[in-house]
């Protein structure tokens, strides 16, 4: 079943050609790397710890098969690897010391580094991913800190991709949550889409949204399981995540991954939140809360009748162009986040009367665009007891944020993404601050939560 899906979705990606997804796909790598690089050398590129996992084995397989190596390059396992400006530099410069075909063995950060410098030597690579812990794999692109600040470099994804379930299912626990949580995040993200979709902002591209959303539910179906390292849980993570990459490849933009709770993620990365946590925050994480503030936000935001919106009054209302900016400058401390944020909301600043013109639309197609995201939705309540299940935080004060800095981030974090979400649906309409209030009440959702830690604070006190 999913050797034809993944087939399937290949035939749309751009840059990857092949990907296995089985029990012992380290047996598949020689083959591969021969399928994609003809006779070329290969090298393989690993940090200390994923070398002991796989990198080494498959040093020795590719050896046996007869293929010319070289020595591979083997970042320090400690302090752990980060993804920064810098690593890229270290290894295209030993790369360019030869022609070999990069083999990456790990996760999303060995990966990222590894795109990235074997396109700045203008050299395909192959992937062998070691935890299923985000969707990053089969995207292109690279998120790295270059200046200081966290940023998508440019680049394609890999030609190939082996992932040896044996080797997901014993990676640590808390990769594999990150993992889900990062899949899990396209239920939110899906009903952005649909949002933009029917504001006309963004149309539904057929592709990229069925190679995402169409088997979802299955692939997030058995969180308990998935962290008890079931197998077939294990190879629905996988394969969620890497067609989620695909589906990226395809659409070419991330809009396919991700909305809201992404741009929750964004912000707190961009913030260093977690930064210097062992081990550091991951982006699952920072995903997996994003999700659920904006399952929770989704809520009210359906209970209200947007079809009977006083279109006059918040035509009146809406802030000019300075006036937007100016806010968004006093919304933001740092001055690189700051500007970005200006850049990102004046690109999608509307005027009045476009706004006018957006809501009338809305009006007319709320009831339908109702119905479509409810059945797109689940309650933000069940996309918190999922995350808890596979062993994910999902309040803001398990990853170390302050309350009041999470139910700012609302307003924020539609700051620093020209993407069309429900923060932006939220906020022309006129109901963003009024639902976070809801939201942060006594006996709002978050407020509820809150309330829930103290009380268990108090009785671990007494
Ligand atoms: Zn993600």
């Amino acid at each position: 079943m999913s050797e034809r899906r993944i087939r399937t979705a290949l035939h749309e990606a751009s840059d990857t050609q092949s990907v296995n997804i089985e029990a012992d796909a380290l047996d598949s790598v020689p083959d591969a790397f021969e399928e994609n690089f003809g006779d070329s050398t290969a090298i393989v590129v690993a940090d200390g710890n994923t070398f002991e996992v796989a990198g080494r084995e498959i040093q020795r397989r590719l050896e046996r098969a007869g293929r010319t190596t070289i020595e591979p390059h083997v970042f320090p396992a400690d302090p752990p690897l980060y993804a920064e400006y810098s690593n890229i530099e270290k290894l295209r410069d030993s790369l360019r010391e030869h022609g070999a075909i990069p083999v990456s063995v790990g996760s999303g950060t060995l990966n990222d580094i590894v795109k990235r410098s074997s396109y700045e030597c203008e050299r395909p690579y192959m992937c062998v991913a070691t935890a299923a812990s985000m969707d990053g794999y089969t995207a292109f692109g690279a998120s790295i800190e270059k200046n200081g600040l966290k940023q998508t470099l440019s680049c394609p994804a890999p030609r190939a991709v082996v992932a040896d379930l044996e080797i997901l299912e014993h990676a640590p626990e808390h990769m594999t949550a990150s993992g889900y949580a990062d899949l899990l995040g396209k239920v939110t993200s899906g009903a952005d889409w649909l949002i933009a979709d029917a504001l006309e902002v963004e149309k539904i591209d057929p592709t990229g949204w069925s190679l995402v959303q169409d088997h979802l539910r299955e692939w997030t179906e058995s969180p308990a399981e998935l962290r008890a390292g079931d197998r077939r849980s294990t190879e629905h993570l996988i394969e969620g995540l890497i067609l989620s990459g695909l589906g990226m490849q395809s659409y070419e933009s991330s809009r396919t991954a991700s909305g809201a709770e992404h741009q929750f993620s964004h912000l707190w990365e961009m913030e260093g939140l977690g930064k210097d946590a062992d081990p550091p925050l991951s982006h699952g994480f920072k995903v997996g809360v994003g999700s659920v503030a904006i399952a929770a936000l989704y809520v009210l935001i359906l209970e209200h009748d947007l079809g009977d919106l006083d279109i006059e009054g918040l035509r009146d209302s809406w802030p000019t162009r300075e006036e937007m900016e100016q806010s968004v400058r006093a919304q933001h401390t740092s001055p690189d986040l700051e500007r970005g944020a200006v850049e990102q909301t004046l690109a999608k600043y509307i005027s009045a009367d476009e706004l006018a013109q957006r809501l009338e639309l809305l009006r007319e197609v709320w009831p339908g665009l109702r119905a479509k995201v409810r059945e797109q939705l689940m309650p933000a309540g069940q996309i918190r007891e999922m995350l808890q299940a596979a062993g994910c935080p999902t309040s803001p004060t398990e990853i170390g944020l302050g309350w009041e800095d999470f139910a700012a981030t609302y307003a924020r974090a539609q700051t620093i993404r020209k993407r069309y979400t429900v923060l932006d649906l939220a906020f022309e309409a006129g109901i963003l601050d009024e639902c976070v209030d809801e939201l942060f009440a006594p006996e709002g959702f978050w407020g509820r939560v809150e309330d829930s830690q103290a009380e268990s604070v108090r009785k671990g006190a007494g």
